[in-house]
């Protein structure tokens, strides 16, 4: 086990370093990067991800190359159109509303700009992470879809929230942070809580797990990343492209976000889309992050003993 620690470009849950642990074995590097604040139940299901990745084969991709969205955080409407003209050619732009501390005409100034940007052929999505009560997030939902949007992204916080301001918006919503294990895409089904699942290899235990996960719940998959580097980013393209249709552009396109990569070659947006393929891990470039894997072998082990969570994640 390799350990890294790679200073953020843009703050991320409140992070300034991407920590995480690679493992390689026959079949090829897997990551382990669950946030520090997961204990070992949690950490289970990255970790069996990581094992798969190493130990075990993906399923055949359909697809060569996954279509990428450019992630506009909440930023002044100038930054934010200078991030989509610098994307990379991405014809999608997910942009962060609902910002603590802002108000609601900032994000309808933002997502103005990105639309602007984006020009009337591109898709625009908004994500709240969870941000709004049910009437806000019905009144916001109104407002900005005057820019025309591809859907809101977990709105409100709860499945029941979701479910309500579902049906009282005709934007299609998608559910984010409701779905962090296998069991939760069976109550946002139940609850007819979102049109469209937002899917990460990592905390779903894997890409076979969380193709499952995909079949069983039944809806458009976007398959997000857990901003890791090159090694994680490409398990979840190999979920977009084992997935039936791919009908959303996918959140993958955050490698931006860190200063850097542990392999050679990485997974960086060519028009608008990522090539599916596994660079391997790069001793030059890992030499820049390397830290001690000594906690992050302590951290595995712990949750190699906790094991699967009750739910059958794997
Ligand atoms: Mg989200």
């Amino acid at each position: 086990m390799r350990a890294f620690s790679i200073p953020m470009r843009t703050r991320f849950r409140g992070l300034s370093r991407r920590d995480g642990a690679l493992v390689q074995g026959p079949a090829g590097w897997g990551e382990f990067s669950p946030f520090a604040e997961y204990g070992p139940a949690e950490a289970a299901r990255w970790l069996a991800a990581a094992r798969e990745a190493a130990f075990e084969s993906w399923p055949p991709p359909l697809r060569k190359w996954i279509p990428v969205n450019v992630t506009v955080a909440a930023l002044e409407p100038d930054r934010a159109r200078q991030v989509v003209l610098a994307s990379g050619g991405c014809r999608t732009a997910k942009v962060k509303v609902a910002e603590r501390g802002q108000t609601d005409a900032e994000d309808v100034a933002r997502v103005e700009a990105v639309r602007d940007a984006l020009g009337p052929s591109g898709r625009v999505r908004i994500d709240a992470n969870g941000g709004w009560d049910v009437d806000r997030a019905v009144r916001m939902i109104r407002l900005l879809d005057r820019f025309d949007l591809e859907y809101v992204e977990q709105p409100c916080a709860s499945v029941e929230e979701l479910a309500r301001v579902r049906r009282r918006v005709s934007v299609p919503v998608a559910a984010d942070e409701s779905i962090r294990r296998a069991a939760d895409p069976l109550r946002i089904r139940d609850a007819r809580a979102a049109d469209i699942a937002v899917l990460k290899v990592q905390p779903l235990g894997g890409v076979a797990g969380a193709l499952r996960v995909a079949q069983a719940i039944g809806l458009p998959v976007v398959v997000s990343s857990a901003v890791e580097t090159s090694i994680g980013l490409a398990a979840g393209l190999a979920l977009a492209a084992a997935l039936p249709e791919l009908p959303h552009a996918c959140g993958l396109a955050t490698l931006s976000l860190l200063d850097g990569d542990v392999v050679a070659d990485p997974l960086v947006v060519v028009d608008g889309r990522i090539e599916v393929r596994r660079p391997v891990v790069d001793e030059r470039a890992l030499a820049r992050f390397e830290t001690d894997p000594g906690p992050w072998r302590r951290r595995a082990e712990a949750a190699a003993r906790a094991g699967q969570p009750p739910g059958g994640d794997r």
